[in-house]
C-alpha cells in the first residue's frame, strides 16, 4: 500500500495555516490547502504494514491503506469511491475528526503517523471539485417511510443509508437550517457552513424531505408521527448542557458556551434578530472546560476582539507524548493544542472555578478559583482535593461555561414510553440500534451520549442497516462496519 519505501522517503506534513493575526479578522476556514504532489507523497507514507490496525481505529472501518494508495497512485476517483463506501460525509471528519486512526496506524508505533486526516479531506474535496459527488437516487421505492429526528450528522447518515435502501426519508429538524452541531455549534473557521450545504443539496436531490422548524415532541407529538410512520429514528444529539452551580452563576456575564456558539453562528449567517447579543469584545473572558467547546468558544472570542482569553481546566496538564500507561494501538489521553488555542489564549490546568463575582448591578466582574491535585489509588478512580492556601481571584467580565452535555432531552422519550439510563442516552441496544419500543431506534449522542462526528456518522449507518432490516424483514444490504463493499459516491 502506499509506496513501500515512502515512509523512509517521505516525513509527515500537515495542512499550514494562514498567520493569526490574519485569519482572526474573519470567521473563514484558514488552512492552506496542500500541492496534489504533496498528498501523495503523504499517501506514500502508507506501510504495506500486513493488519492495518487504522481500520480498527476508526468507527467508520475507513479503509484508509486502499485509499492511501490510490492517492500515491493519483487516482483520485478511486479513492473517492472508497473513502465514501465508509464514510457518507468526509468532508466534515476531514476537518473535524480527532483522527482516532493516526493514534492507531502502526507507522505511529515509532515515527510520526500517516496524516491520515489531511488526505481524507483532500479525496472530498477533489471529489466535491471535480464534479464527482453528485445526487444518487435509489433505483426503485419500497413504499416504506422513516422519519429521522435531528438533522446532525447521525440524522443525515441515517437518512442517506434509508434513503439508498429505497425508503421514503423524512428529516424533521427544528433548527431553522439542517446541520446539528455543525451548523449551530461548530464555528465557521473550523467548517464554513457552504460546505454543509452543497451537501445537503445533494440529499435532497436523491429524494430526502427536509422539514426545519418542526420540534417533535412540541409541533408534531412524536406518538403522531409513530402513526404516520413506518420506522422512527431518534438523532436528537445530547443537548442538556451541564452547570456550575456556585455562588454567583446567575451574574449577567455568566453564560452557556452553546448559547455563543449558536448565536454567532447565526450572526455569521447574516441573521439579524438574534435577541440579547453575547460579544467578547473588549472583554477579559475566562472560558471554563478544556475540550473542544471550550477551545471554540477560546477562538470565538479572538474573532470578536476579546481583551484577554484564558482556558481553566480541571484536569492535570497532560503532555503532547503518549503516556507510557496508554500504549499504541489505543486512544491516548495527550495534552491536546487547537489552533484556537494557539490564537493567544492562557491556559491553566488543575484548577476549579468557586465562585463568580458580581457589581452591585449584577453583572460579572471577576470570579474565584482554587488549584486541585488528583489522588490517585490503585483501583480506585482519582479522587479530586483542592490544594490548601491557592485561592486566586481573577478579573472577568465573560465567563462561558463549556462543561459538556450530560444527556439528552427526555420529551420524546416521555411521549413514546422510551427506557433511558441514568445519564437520560435513551437505551438502545448496539445490537440492533432499536429502543424498547418496537419501529423506534436511536443513534449518535442521543444513544451513546456526547461523543464525536465520526462516531454519529457510524451510529446513523449502523441504525439505517437495522432499520431496513426491520422494514422488509429480510437482512439488509446496507453495509454495516467492516464490510467494506464499494457502492455509489
Ligand atoms: C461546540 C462543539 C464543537 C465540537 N467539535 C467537534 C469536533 O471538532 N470534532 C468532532 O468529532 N466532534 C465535535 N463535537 C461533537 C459533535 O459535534 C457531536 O458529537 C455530533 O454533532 C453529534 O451528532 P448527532 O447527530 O448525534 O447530534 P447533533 O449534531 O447534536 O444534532 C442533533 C440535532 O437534533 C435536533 N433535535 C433535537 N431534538 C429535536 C426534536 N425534538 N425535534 C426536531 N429536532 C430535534 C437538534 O436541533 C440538532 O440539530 C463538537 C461539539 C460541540 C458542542
Amino acid at each position: 500500500m502506499g509506496k513501500t519505501t515512502g515512509f523512509l522517503e517521505f516525513d509527515r506534513q500537515v495542512e499550514k495555516y494562514e498567520p493569526v493575526e490574519d485569519r482572526i479578522k474573519n470567521y473563514k476556514e484558514f488552512t492552506i490547502p496542500m500541492e496534489s504532489k504533496e498528498v501523495k507523497e503523504q499517501g506514500a507514507r502508507c506501510m504495506d504494514c500486513g493488519i492495518p490496525f487504522c481500520h480498527s481505529g476508526c468507527p467508520l472501518g475507513n479503509l484508509i491503506p486502499d485509499f492511501n494508495d490510490a492517492v500515491y497512485n493519483a487516482k483520485w476517483e478511486k479513492a473517492a469511491t472508497i473513502l465514501h463506501a465508509t464514510n457518507n460525509f468526509p468532508e466534515f471528519t476531514g476537518r473535524l475528526c480527532p483522527a482516532p486512526c493516526e493514534e492507531a496506524c502502526v507507522l505511529g508505533i515509532n515515527e510520526d503517523p500517516v496524516t491520515i486526516e489531511n488526505i481524507e479531506k483532500n479525496i472530498a474535496e477533489t471529489a466535491f471539485e471535480k464534479g464527482w459527488v453528485v445526487a444518487n437516487p435509489p433505483a426503485e421505492r419500497t413504499g416504506k417511510t422513516a422519519a429521522v429526528v435531528g438533522s446532525g450528522p447521525s440524522g443525515l447518515a441515517a437518512a442517506q443509508q434509508l434513503n439508498r435502501a429505497g425508503h421514503l426519508v423524512t428529516v424533521f429538524e427544528r433548527d431553522e437550517k439542517a446541520g446539528g452541531l455543525l451548523r449551530y455549534g461548530i464555528p465557521d473557521f473550523k467548517l464554513e457552513k457552504s460546505v454543509i450545504d452543497r451537501r445537503l443539496k445533494v440529499l435532497e436531490e436523491e429524494g430526502i424531505i427536509f422539514k426545519t422548524g418542526v420540534h417533535i415532541g412540541i409541533d408534531i407529538k412524536a406518538d403522531d408521527l409513530k402513526k404516520d410512520f413506518d420506522a422512527i429514528v431518534l438523532c436528537g444529539g445530547a443537548t442538556v448542557r451541564r452547570n456550575l452551580p456556585i455562588e454567583g452563576a446567575d451574574l449577567k456575564g455568566v453564560v452557556q458556551a452553546m448559547d455563543f456558539l449558536a448565536q454567532n453562528n447565526r450572526r455569521v449567517d447574516g441573521i439579524k434578530d438574534l435577541g440579547e447579543e453575547i460579544k467578547a469584545t473588549g472583554k477579559d473572558v475566562v472560558v471554563i472546560g478544556g475540550g473542544d467547546t471550550g477551545s471554540d468558544c477560546i477562538g470565538t472570542s479572538f474573532r470578536h476582539g476579546a481583551n484577554s482569553v484564558s482556558n481553566f481546566e480541571i484536569m492535570a496538564k497532560g503532555t503532547p507524548e503518549r503516556p507510557a500507561d496508554q500504549p499504541w494501538p489505543f486512544w491516548p489521553m495527550r495534552l491536546k493544542t487547537s489552533t484556537s488555542h494557539k490564537e493567544g489564549a492562557e491556559r491553566f490546568f488543575s484548577i476549579s472555578t468557586k465562585k463568580f463575582l458580581g457589581d452591585k448591578d449584577g453583572n460579572l466582574k471577576g470570579l474565584v478559583t482554587t488549584q486541585v491535585e488528583w489522588i490517585k489509588k490503585s483501583g480506585q478512580r482519582p479522587t479530586l482535593k483542592e490544594v490548601e492556601g491557592t485561592e486566586k481571584e481573577w478579573k472577568c467580565d465573560l465567563a462561558l461555561l463549556a462543561l459538556g452535555f450530560t444527556g439528552s432531552e427526555m420529551t420524546i422519550a416521555e411521549q413514546l414510553g422510551l427506557e433511558a439510563d441514568p445519564r437520560t442516552n435513551i437505551k438502545a441496544s448496539a445490537k440492533n440500534y432499536m429502543s424498547n419500543v418496537p419501529g423506534v431506534f436511536v443513534a449518535g449522542d442521543q444513544r451513546r451520549g456526547q461523543s464525536l462526528i465520526v462516531w454519529a456518522i457510524s451510529e446513523g449507518r449502523q441504525a439505517a442497516h437495522h432499520i431496513d432490516t426491520y422494514l422488509m424483514g429480510t437482512k439488509s444490504e446496507l453495509p454495516l462496519k467492516g464490510d467494506g463493499d464499494l457502492p455509489r459516491i
